[in-house]
């Protein structure tokens, strides 16, 4: 088949420990899945299901990227959360099987347009343009979880210039990664490559222009950004 024009190279993320990088289907992220978190942005966490959106997979850049602030906003704000990339594909995954579908583990930055996103949320409209953009999706080298199992409770933590502003532990999440999981596959046909955002916990907060943005989760490599003037 021939293509008009070629693309940029399918994104992937580099593996600890292996030379062949992961390649990158689909983002999945996760909403208001750590109580502190809804309530600071004057939510209640949702008990019923978890909810979603996506980010494309051309919004990934590496961790250690020197990135310009993000156009189309004057309220860029991090989010700190741990991803999961998924290996094997399966529909209605049960709760019980789900870990069988993780890959690995990473550790991630939600970048958020926070302007934008409020402003969608007012005017009851779709939270895209808040959240997938240009390099917003940060990713870390990803672990094998056969290296990191059980993902257990880990300690999640994000600095900006050395100053700590999100510190809360992987227990605290609402929707656990396997329920995520075998929620998720009752809404898509899950696959390898896809990836899940599980979301933030307390203290995101806006950045700017020459900001130092670390995040950090306990066992896997860290995730950071400089930002550069637009
Ligand atoms: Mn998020």
């Amino acid at each position: 088949m021939k293509l008009l024009f070629d693309l940029p190279p399918n994104p992937s993320l580099q593996i600890v420990g292996q030379t062949s990088r992961f390649p990158v289907r689909r983002i999945f992220c996760v909403g208001r899945n750590y109580a502190a978190h809804a309530a600071e942005m004057g939510n209640e966490v949702d008990r019923e299901a978890p909810f979603y959106f996506t980010k494309s997979a051309h919004s990934i850049a590496p961790s250690g990227a020197e990135l310009p602030y993000a156009l189309g906003t004057s309220d860029l704000h991090h989010e700190m959360e741990l991803v999961v990339a998924l290996g094997k594909a399966g529909t209605r995954i049960p709760l019980q099987s789900a870990h069988e579908h993780i890959f690995g583990y990473g550790a991630g930055l939600d970048m958020t347009r926070r302007d934008l996103q409020a402003a969608a949320k007012e005017k009851r409209r779709p939270w895209a343009t808040g959240k997938d953009f240009d390099a917003s999706a940060i990713l870390a080298p990803l672990v094998p979880a056969a290296l990191l199992e059980p993902i257990g409770p880990r300690r999640i933590a994000l600095s900006v210039n050395g100053d700590v502003r999100q510190d809360a532990q992987l227990s605290d999440m609402v929707w656990s990664v396997p329920e995520l999981i075998a929620h998720l596959s009752t809404l898509y046909t899950l696959a390898p490559g896809d990836l899940i955002m599980t979301g933030t916990p307390a203290g995101v907060g806006p950045v700017v222009a020459g900001d130092f943005i670390e995040g950090q989760i306990d066992g896997l490599p860290p995730v950071s950004l400089r930002l550069l003037p637009r």
